[in-house]
């Protein structure tokens, strides 16, 4: 069953310079959640958890997170309360390898799985310890960049199109690893384009567009909500 409210965003709005992005964003995640955003390109996903981790220069309105205001707080504060971003490009340093990219966040909670659980969960990366980040795949590289965020001790992950570009059976082991994180307690947020993977994970959905949020439901009233879907997401 849903815990108590972890992240409980109201009236978030953000700009990128003079540009106006978010227009009153509102949604929560409880403890122990999969929660999905949903919506067209350019609706303000990315622009919410980059509000959430702190990285968007001008943001108003309220974001707790646990008992905590955090919208005026650093990302730095933020990382360190538990918060961790995993982003769309996922940001690998090619220069470093396997190991090296594992090693580099700080570890900011006790809590964090060591090398062994990580391995555990993901194997390939066990056999490309050693190499560069230019030669993994893309998938290779998506794990290593959840991988990287595990060990630093972050209960609530915030995953921004983990299955982007990606082939169907990759795909699946991110929803395998996805549906493990969730048994072993860690609350997710996820921003996905691939509804038809979503649904295969998420508790709840929020649907994004232009810079709010215009609608919600549960996994459990998703065909209920069919029809409205196909027209939010122009599918
Ligand atoms: P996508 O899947 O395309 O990333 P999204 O819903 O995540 O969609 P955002 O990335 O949050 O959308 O972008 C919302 C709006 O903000 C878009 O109009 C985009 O062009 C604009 N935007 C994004 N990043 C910047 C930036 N660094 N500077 C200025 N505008 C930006």
């Amino acid at each position: 069953g849903a815990g108590a409210p972890v992240l409980s965003v109201q009236n978030l709005e953000a700009w990128y310079g003079e540009s106006h992005i978010l227009h009153g964003i509102d949604f929560n995640v409880n403890a122990g959640e999969v929660v999905t955003l949903l919506g067209r390109n350019g609706a303000g996903k990315t622009t919410t958890l980059k509000s959430v981790m702190g990285i968007i220069g001008k943001r108003t309105g309220s974001i707790r997170f646990g008992d905590q205001e955090i919208i005026r707080a650093s990302s730095d504060k933020i990382a360190r309360m538990g918060v961790a971003f995993c982003p769309e490009e996922r940001g690998i340093f090619a220069s470093l390898d396997v190991r090296e990219n594992l090693l580099l966040p700080p570890v900011v909670r006790p809590g964090g799985l060591s090398l062994d659980q990580i391995f555990n969960l993901f194997p390939n990366l066990k056999e490309r310890l050693n190499s560069q980040g230019t030669k993994l795949s893309g998938g290779e590289q998506q794990m290593l960049a959840i991988a990287r965020i595990l060990r630093t001790g972050a209960r609530f992950l915030m995953l921004d199109e983990p299955t982007e570009g990606l082939a169907p059976v990759i795909i699946q082991q991110i929803g395998h690893t996805i549906a493990r994180l969730k048994k072993e307690g860690f609350t997710i947020l996820l921003v996905e384009q691939n509804f038809r993977f979503a649904a295969t994970v998420a508790d709840r959905y929020y649907i994004v567009e232009h810079g709010k949020v215009i609608d919600g439901f549960a996994n459990s009233d998703l065909q209920a909500n069919m029809d409205k879907l196909h027209t939010y997401l122009g599918v």
